[in-house]
């Protein structure tokens, strides 16, 4: 459950409430969890805890209204029309809401008695997972609502992003559990009562804790699931979905009922459940998704991470594909050639690919609209966006499939499917086109969207209305011919309404069909059938048009809904559209390369680069490729230098890369840039390198970050300890590992031997491949032992007393780490380095306790000469730096040598 839900909001008894009171305790009570939005008026009122809570999050007053068991009652509120930045804040904050709405007209309460008080209901709860407000939601992101279900057998994860209508499912072993949840990274996980509390799940669903929902173990009952999903797809049996097991059956139907219990009932389009065999994606956990910085950089924010530097899509929908296929690399290389060959496709019709994106850029987000019109609480602008972009459809078909000789028949099967999918609409779009304006409102209460000529009646109406005044003048004109008072007015109050009014002494000429109805100092007023009549006409005109068009609405909104399967389809189809054009944009406007994907287990790159240090520049991104602690205070001085591409071969007689080289030299950027092209490539993307063939991964380990967890009580050799065992106890002959550094938060031997063992324990174990950085340049005399490890280093060349850092792989081994030199571009205080130089050189003479024991005796010198002031300007040089010659009058240059002398400092 979450933080915020899982908070215990007492409930106060309802014995003595105020009937409104009562009213809102009862709606309370059957909404636990919930902050309650209770309508009052133009305000949605929240009272005791609710109010407490919300007016703390949302900063805003909180008062008091009434009292109830002899204490006040906390209030707080927020006015309706500007409700939606409210609850979008709260939402964020993890809260639940529930939207309570007065569901009768006042007057309608009062006709049962003075007392009675205004029918209420929620009609909808909002939640992290359920929302479908386009400012609540991230165009560019899934927000996914994921449900966790077991079975004696295993467990299941089924996954819905409710503003798509995307739904799927897939069994899941134990031990993949966490990467299963890291990849979806859901807005909100259902889980039964029952799973939160069992303790093997605890720091697992832990990690999870904001997101978490904890549910009545019913809604995850499989039976009661496998009935839900025949209920909302109209099947007869289950068959048709698929050979779904029972905690499959479980997870999905606790997801739809989960749905219509917070939509009340409504459910918006949802997919079938497509399942998603396990195994079918490269399972990567989240910590290696963190380090690698798929979508996020570990500092937070999007800019920097792998996903803002490939991401060239034109359309949301493109983007979200993208986030999704970044998330789950495939493993099936026919898939994965499939994506490729649509890529290609485009990557060789350059000017084709930017006459699609130019279109593809004015469609809008299909299935977001689809989403809100189908849960009703969609508008009419939602239709008219599903006009545009089904409109464009024709266009875009024509143009991939006239690209190729054969047509339809010529295209990669992955665009085949894409123009097929595209479907035909015509006659929808045609209705939407001849009834709706061109730019209809938000909303349907606004009214004046449906456009004009569609409907008799209601263009009628609207002349009433809008020519209102025109009718009066024209009865005007005809009251006057006909009583010959050219004096006669129609006027309008609002006690009589309309009337004709006439001056005293015309009174005698007012008969039939004028009725008296007032006689004032100067004038008479008179009422006629006619004139009543019109006002009514008038009065009703505005309400009719309204209603006749909110009928209509309603109308195009359920021949919409009729065919949201089809539509959805399109939708899909033009985020696939846009995604192979944009990864074929990023092709070639970074010179990637096509990788071979096969079943083998070759990994090769040659001339290859870091996406995002190539993208970013060297430097500016050396946080970005090395973590941010790592790199983000040293400066070499040096402006940004154009990437050094590099080669990687980890075929079967060397599979384990043991990559020595100094600090600063590109280890960590060459391991991660390796990981990232295994994952480019099995997600369906062109690669940075010259050329690449990659057997496919199953699973990418990594053991990079070094940062502790201490809220879960964990140092920084424990985490590193913990993933170090997850990689060894897990790593397939079929894996791909990145270890940079392992045994360095401990002390050197005690380290040392850990990354020994792990070395022949992935070689002789594991049998995966592998880069492997250390410091431990003793590590490579493991040659000798192991045939299929393989010794590199990164080069770096000394030059007038400075290290270059080449940034190039080359077989071989590290004689030393530069370390010092790196201390010294950090800016460690010159005595400090000098020390250290000395006391590497003495350990390195003789690394015997003699040596050591002696340096321990040197240290007064050291203390002596290591004042921590020596770094740090004096005020002389202070002054001195900041004075301008050219400035200073000749008076100012002697009053400053004076200000300068009696800056010296003092004698002794
Ligand atoms: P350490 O041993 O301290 O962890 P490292 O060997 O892992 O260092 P990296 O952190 O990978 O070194 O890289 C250091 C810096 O060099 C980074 O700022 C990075 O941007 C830059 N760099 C790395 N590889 C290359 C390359 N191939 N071409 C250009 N610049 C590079």
């Amino acid at each position: 459950m979450s933080a915020k839900g899982r908070r215990a909001r007492s409930t106060p008894d309802l014995s003595g409430a105020s009937p409104v009171m009562a009213q809102f305790l009862e709606i309370k009570r059957a909404h636990p969890g919930c902050l309650l939005f209770f309508r009052m008026g133009d305000f949605y009122e929240l009272f005791f805890d609710d109010a407490v809570a919300a007016a703390t999050d949302l900063d805003i007053a909180l008062t008091r209204r009434g009292k109830h068991e002899g204490r006040d009652i906390p209030m707080c509120g927020v006015p309706v029309h500007s409700h939606e930045s409210y609850l979008e804040r709260l939402i964020r904050k993890g809260h639940r809401v529930a939207i309570c709405e007065q569901v009768e007209d006042p007057a309608e309460a009062k006709k049962r008695g003075p007392k009675a008080i205004v029918k209420r209901e929620v009609v909808r709860v909002i939640t992290p997972g359920t929302i479908t407000e386009e400012s609540l939601l991230d165009a560019r992101r899934p927000n996914y609502l994921a449900a966790l279900a077991r079975a004696e057998v295993g467990f299941a994860i089924a996954w819905l992003d409710i503003s798509t209508g995307d739904f799927r499912v897939t069994p899941v072993a134990r031990a993949n559990l966490a990467a299963e949840l890291a990849r979806l990274g859901a807005g909100e996980i259902l889980v039964s009562e029952r799973l939160v509390q069992e303790s093997d799940l605890f720091e697992l669903l832990a990690e999870w804790k904001g997101a978490l929902n904890a549910q009545s173990p019913a809604l995850f009952e499989s039976q009661a699931g496998g009935r839900k999903l025949q209920e909302v797809y109209k099947l007869a049996t289950l068959e048709g979905l698929g050979d779904f097991g029972r905690a499959e059956l479980g997870a999905c139907g606790a997801l739809v009922a989960y749905v219509e219990l917070t939509q009340k009932g409504r459910l918006p389009h949802i997919a079938r459940p497509k399942r998603l065999e396990p195994g079918a994606t490269m399972s990567i956990d989240g910590a290696t998704r963190r380090n690698l910085e798929f979508t996020e950089r570990l500092s937070g924010g999007r800019a920097g991470s792998l996903l803002s530097v490939i991401d060239r899509s034109v359309t949301g929908a493109g983007g979200r594909l993208l986030v999704d296929r970044l998330s789950a690399p495939l493993t099936d290389p026919a898939a994965i050639n499939r994506r490729l060959d649509a890529v290609e496709f485009f990557v060789e019709r350059r000017s084709l690919t930017e006459k699609l994106r130019g279109v593809l850029k004015r469609i809008p987000d299909i299935a977001r609209a689809l989403a809100r019109l189908t849960l009703g609480r969609g508008g009419p602008r939602d239709l008219a966006l599903i006009r545009d972009g089904l409109e464009a459809l024709p266009d875009l078909r024509e143009r991939v499939t006239g690209a190729s000789e054969r047509g339809l028949a010529d295209l990669p099967s992955g665009l085949e499917a894409v123009v097929k999918n595209f479907g035909h609409h015509a006659a929808l779009v045609d209705r939407l086109k001849d009834a709706l304006v061109p730019a209809p409102p938000l909303l349907a209460r606004e009214g004046g969207f449906i456009a004009k000529g569609h409907l008799p009646r209601l263009d009628e109406l609207r002349r009433l209305r809008d020519e209102s005044r025109r009718l009066i003048l024209d009865l005007e004109a005809r009251c006057k011919a006909e009583t010959g008072i050219g004096a006669l007015k129609v006027r309008h109050n609002n006690v009589l309404g309309y009337y004709v009014e006439v001056p005293a002494a015309h009174a005698e000429k007012m008969a039939e069909p004028f009725i008296h109805r007032q006689t004032l100092a100067s004038v008479v007023r008179y009422s006629s059938v006619e004139l009543g009549a019109l006002e009514a006409k008038i009065a009703h005109a505005a309400d009719q048009a309204l209603a006749l068009e909110q009928t209509l609405f309603d109308q195009l909104v359920a021949e919409v809904a009729a065919r949201s399967e089809d539509i959805a389809r399109a939708a899909k189809a033009v985020a696939e559209l846009d995604l192979a054009g944009a990864l074929a944009t990023l092709a070639l406007d970074s010179d990637y390369t096509r990788p071979i994907v096969d079943a083998s287990t070759a990994f090769e790159a040659t001339g290859a680069r870091h996406p995002v240090v190539e993208a970013i520049g060297a430097l500016e991104t050396g946080a970005a490729a090395a973590g941010a602690v790592k790199t983000g205070a040293v400066k070499t001085g040096a402006g940004p230098q154009p990437f050094v591409p590099n080669d990687c071969d980890l075929g079967p007689d060397q599979r384990l890369w043991l990559v020595t080289g100094p600090n600063m030299a590109g280890k960590s950027t060459f391991l991660r840039q390796n990981a990232l092209i295994a994952v480019l490539a099995q997600m369906g993307s062109y690669v940075p390198a010259k050329s690449a063939h990659i057997g496919v991964v199953d699973r990418l380990f990594s053991r990079v970050g070094a940062a502790d967890d201490l809220a879960r009580g964990r140092s920084t050799f424990m985490v590193e300890m913990i993933e170090t065992a997850a990689i060894l106890n897990q790593a397939s002959p079929r894996s791909l590992v990145i270890l940079d550094e392992i045994g360095r938060g401990t002390a050197t031997f005690d380290g040392l031997s850990i990354a020994w063992a792990s070395v022949e324990h992935l070689h002789e174990v594991n049998r995966c491949r592998a880069l492997f950085a250390t410091h431990f340049h003793e590590l490579t005399a493991l040659k000798e032992k192991l045939d299929a490890l393989a010794c590199y280093t990164m080069r770096v060349k000394e030059w007038k007393g400075e290290v270059v850092f080449l940034h190039e792989v080359a077989p071989g081994a590290a004689d030393r780490s530069y370390g010092i030199h790196v201390a010294k571009l950090a800016g460690l205080p010159t005595p400090v380095i000098q020390r250290a130089e000395e006391v590497l050189k003495t350990i390195e003479a003789g690394e015997s306790g003699g040596a050591i024991a002696k340096l321990a005796d040197d240290l007064p010198l050291f203390s002596a000469v290591t004042s921590p002031a020596a770094n740090v300007p004096s005020a002389l040089d202070q002054a001195l730096i900041e004075l301008n010659p050219d400035e200073l009058t000749p008076k100012q240059a002697l009053e400053l040598i004076y200000r300068l002398k009696a800056l010296l400092p003092e004698e002794g």
